[in-house]
Formats: structure tokens, C-alpha cells, sequence
């Protein structure tokens, strides 16, 4: 492990919530000579999807939660992301630069868990128990629990109980109001993230070319020397890989921790002239919604945005893409613009499960049918926490990564753990110990997606194991077509 200094050389790989988050962070301790190279030209296109971006960071918007049921650390972590949060919030709003001016990033919308069975289930008994221990069980509104009605009317959440009007269609709602979750803006989080990094005296390098990391080797002193597209290496004191579902390849030594799947996600246009579903889909008016978690149905949906654009997802199964890197069989995303074979179109298991949901829920947008679909490529852990540490052999190389579907809200915070963990803290902190470079067959407590606390693993490896041979593939699924889009 390295010792870092304040002029040591740092180059960070990836300009997505874990590089930059990093960046920010590091430059922040006092790191005078901090480089983002990506080959993505994010600050251009400003993380946007619709700009020909594509990484996990790069999307609409995401689901913000703080209460983490059992798992106390991550917890603690989104409280503290809570509070900053709220401060980005404040600065952007008044900001002329980093897409300042353009609304706030985080939006206390609530999170409605809606059970598609008729029951609570288990789990989120044991969550409503964990939260009363805890103290925060007055911010969840059991929908049908009279003192909680009427707890929610008091503080103004009535409204957001049942979106749907399942009580009225089916005589029957089960489900919980989080009211101090919500969502952010992905890609403009990222932006002004990526704006107060630069304000900090971060480099960045975003060019398909320049910023495009082929190789990270060892140089003639040791020190770890990258390759970019254009020929060049830059020799570093440091390198830290936060390429997000592309770590594997870049790093094939993490593929026993880590692996690139994909996430199903479509979205439904609300025509701006329909003010009825115009209203109704606000952020104002509608909460996050998860359906059916740990009952086989696993969608979720967030409010619609400026732009009329609702968001659905699908998160039951994630896919894989397994490709010769350098003689490994890795997992490695297959996106709509930036890699060499494109993909647009999701697994029509995927778009049936967004579908049934959309006709159950929200019978009255069937006519509009869906707009758009998108794989989101995450990284997935052995265990679902993150993977942040030194490479084992290789020095002054480290990984940042392992974001498994619910990293996003800790963007204003990660890197300053990161930062603990690159100066050879990492034994010192609870999230240096919950990251570290870690065998099979341990659970260091992470959640998969961010609809339930979901973990999804029983101390194993996450579907690690399955590999090429498993049922994941996505060249082995039947692929949803334009024509399925509309609803029969
Ligand atoms: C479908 C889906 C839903 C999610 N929902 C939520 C949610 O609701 N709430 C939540 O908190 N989190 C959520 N997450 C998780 C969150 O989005 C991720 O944890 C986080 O965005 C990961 O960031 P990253 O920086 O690791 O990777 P990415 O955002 O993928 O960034 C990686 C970057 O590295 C760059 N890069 C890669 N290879 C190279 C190279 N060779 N050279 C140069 N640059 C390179 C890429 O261009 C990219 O910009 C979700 C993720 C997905 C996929």
C-alpha cells in the first residue's frame, strides 16, 4: 500500500458516483494533484442518458432511502448523506454554474412499499419492528392502520398513501409509507458533483480517447502506469478504478468479488396536455413506489420528471454478458451508445413484469404504452456491500466499486470514507473493514436494489457462482421488441 502524500499523483478511472465522489473528496484532504479520465465525456453531456452517456450514474433519477432495517452502518452513511444532501439542495438552487438554477437535486417524495399480496410480509414487519427500536417508526405510515392514517394526515403524506387506489379497486392495501425517503436527479447530482470536484482543483480528462484507461500496468519503479487510447501512459503514485460495470475488465482479479449485470428499466411519456396524470405523476403528488418485494414481482417506479418521463423498473433478475477480456470470460455491459455490440432493448420477461405492473397500478397510462427501454449496468459484490481497497499484488492500484443497486444516494459522501481507506485507514473504519478486499462466502451486510433492504444473498455469493453457465445470460433471454411496447 502506498503512502500518499498531498502532491502525490492520483488518477482516478471513471467519472461515475464512486470516481467522482473520490475526486471531490480527495482534492477536499487537501490533494493537490487529483485526474478523473473517462471515456465518456460526462461534463459535455452533463450525465444524461438522452445525451449518449451510459453508466449506472448516468440516469433519470434514483432512489434516495435512509433507514437501512438492520444494517445500522449503511444506515448511519445515508443519514449523513441525508444532511448533505439537503445542503447540495440549498447550494444548487442558488448556484449560476454546475447546473445551478435548474431545481433541486433531492426530492422528499416518500416510498411507498406496496405488498402485491394482500399481506405485509415478513420482512417489512421485521423492518417496521427494527425502526421502533430505533426510534424512527413515526416517519412509516401503515397504510391501513387507522393511528397511522391519521398520524400521516397530520403531517400532510395522506395524499401518498394510495397512489394507486388499490383500497378502492381491490378492498384491499397493503403497504408502508417511508416519508424521509425520496429520489435525486441522477444525472444532475452527478453534474454538480462533478462541478464542485473541478471547483476543488480535480483535472478531468473525458475524451473517448485521451480518457479511455486500455491498460493499467506496473511501471520500472513500481509504480502503476496507465494506458489511455491515444498512446500515452501516465505514471501515478496512485490509481483508483471506479469504472463502474467496466471494473471487472479493467481489473480481472475482482472478478471473484464483483460482477457486471444489468438492470431492466422502461419508461412511460405522460403527455403534458393529459393534466390529469400531468398532476398526478408529480413529485408533489406521487412517492416512489416499490411493488411486490420478496414476492416475486420486484418493480418499482419513481415520480414522473419535468419532462413528463416515468420511470420503471424491474429488479427480479439481473442480467449478465459474459465476454473474452484479455482471456477471462468476464461480465461486461452491453449499452445503447458506448460499447462496441449496442443493446436498447431489455428481456421481454423484464418488460412483461414492468408491464403487469403498470395495468395493475396504473391501469389508466395503458394507452400510452411504454416509451423507451434501457439495461443499467451495476456492479454486484459477493456479498452486496461495496468493494473499496488496495488490489492484492498490484501496488498503488486500488478498486472503488461494487455499488450493487443502491449507491447512489452516498454521493456527497462516499469519498470521504474512500479517501480513509487510499491513506491505509481502511483496518480503522467500520466501512474500510465492510470494503475491504474480502474472500467468498462472507455477508458483510448489503442490500441488494434499493426498494426493500433486500439482500437477496444467504451468505453465499450474491449468483457470482452461476457464472456463464447460469440462467442470467442475456443472450440467452427472448429480447422485448418495439411492438411489445403497446399493451393488448
Ligand atoms: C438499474 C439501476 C438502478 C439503480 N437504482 C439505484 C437507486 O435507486 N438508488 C441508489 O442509491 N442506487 C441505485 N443504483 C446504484 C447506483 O446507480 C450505482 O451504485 C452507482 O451509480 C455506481 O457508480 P459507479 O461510479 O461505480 O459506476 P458508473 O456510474 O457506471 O461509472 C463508471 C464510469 O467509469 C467510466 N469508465 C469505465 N471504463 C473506463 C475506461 N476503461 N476508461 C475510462 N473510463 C472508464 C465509464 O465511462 C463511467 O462513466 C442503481 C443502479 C442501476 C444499474
Amino acid at each position: 500500500m502506498p503512502q500518499i502524500t498531498p502532491t502525490s499523483k492520483i488518477v482516478i478511472v471513471g467519472s461515475g458516483v464512486f470516481g467522482i465522489s473520490t475526486a471531490l473528496w480527495l482534492a477536499r484532504a487537501g490533494y493537490t494533484d487529483v485526474s478523473v479520465l473517462d471515456m465518456q465525456d460526462t461534463a459535455a453531456a452533463g450525465y444524461d442518458p438522452l445525451s449518449g452517456i451510459d453508466s449506472a450514474s448516468a440516469d433519470l433519477n434514483k432512489i434516495v432511502r435512509f433507514s437501512y432495517g438492520a444494517e445500522i452502518e449503511y444506515q448511519r452513511l445515508a443519514t449523513e448523506a441525508a444532511g448533505l444532501w439537503g445542503e447540495w439542495n440549498r447550494e444548487v438552487e442558488g448556484a449560476e454554474e454546475g447546473g445551478g438554477g435548474e431545481g433541486r437535486l433531492w426530492w422528499n417524495t416518500g416510498f411507498l412499499r406496496m405488498s402485491a399480496s394482500g399481506e405485509l410480509g415478513a420482512f417489512e414487519i421485521e423492518t417496521l419492528r427494527n425502526m421502533e427500536k430505533e426510534g424512527i417508526r413515526e416517519f412509516q405510515f401503515v397504510c391501513d392502520d387507522d393511528a397511522d392514517i391519521a398520524r400521516a394526515k397530520e403531517r400532510g403524506w395522506a395524499h401518498k398513501l394510495d397512489p394507486c387506489r388499490r383500497q378502492e379497486r381491490f378492498g384491499s392495501h397493503k403497504a408502508v409509507l417511508d416519508s424521509t425517503a425520496g429520489f435525486v436527479y441522477a444525472y444532475k447530482s452527478c453534474a454538480w458533483a462533478q462541478h464542485l470536484a473541478r471547483r476543488e482543483g480535480v483535472k478531468m480528462v473525458l475524451d473517448p480517447v485521451r480518457g479511455k484507461v486500455v491498460d493499467i500496468a506496473s511501471g520500472g519503479d513500481g509504480r502503476p502506469v496507465v494506458a489511455t487510447a491515444d498512446g500515452q501512459e501516465h505514471v501515478a503514485d496512485l490509481v483508483v478504478v471506479a469504472g463502474g460495470g467496466w471494473t471487472p475488465s479493467l481489473i480481472p482479479e475482482v472478478q471473484d468479488l464483483l460482477e457486471t449485470t444489468a438492470g431492466s428499466v422502461a419508461t412511460v411519456q405522460i403527455p403534458r396536455d393529459r393534466a390529469d396524470l400531468w398532476e398526478r405523476f408529480a413529485p408533489e403528488n406521487h412517492p416512489v413506489i416499490s411493488w411486490g418485494s420478496r414476492e416475486g414481482k420486484e418493480v418499482y417506479s419513481l415520480p414522473r420528471d419535468e419532462n413528463g418521463v416515468f420511470k420503471i423498473g424491474w429488479r427480479k433478475t439481473k442480467w449478465t454478458n459474459f465476454q473474452d477480456v484479455r482471456g477471462n470470460r468476464i461480465s461486461v455491459p452491453k449499452t445503447a451508445h458506448v460499447t462496441e455490440e449496442k443493446e436498447t432493448r431489455i428481456p421481454l420477461e423484464a418488460l412483461n413484469g414492468i408491464k403487469e405492473y403498470i395495468a395493475l397500478n396504473f391501469p389508466e397510462l395503458t394507452p400510452l404504452g411504454i416509451s423507451s427501454t434501457r439495461l443499467c449496468w451495476y456492479t454486484d459484490s459477493i456479498d452486496n456491500s461495496f468493494v473499496v481497497d488496495f488490489v492484492p499484488g498490484r501496488p498503488g492500484v486500488a478498486v472503488c466499486s461494487g455499488g450493487s443497486g443502491y449507491g447512489f444516494k452516498f454521493l456527497p459522501v462516499l469519498g470521504r470514507e474512500v479517501v480513509k481507506i487510499l491513506e491505509g485507514k481502511g483496518a480503522e473504519t467500520v466501512y474500510g473493514r465492510m470494503w475491504r478486499w474480502r474472500g467468498g462466502g462472507e455477508d458483510a451486510g448489503g442490500e441488494d436494489g434499493d426498494g426493500d433492504g433486500e439482500s437477496g444473498i444467504d451468505g453465499r455469493r450474491n449468483g457470482l457462482e452461476e457464472g456463464e453457465q447460469g440462467p442470467r445470460v442475456l443472450a440467452k433471454q427472448k429480447m422485448a421488441e418495439v411492438e411489445d411496447w403497446k399493451f393488448t
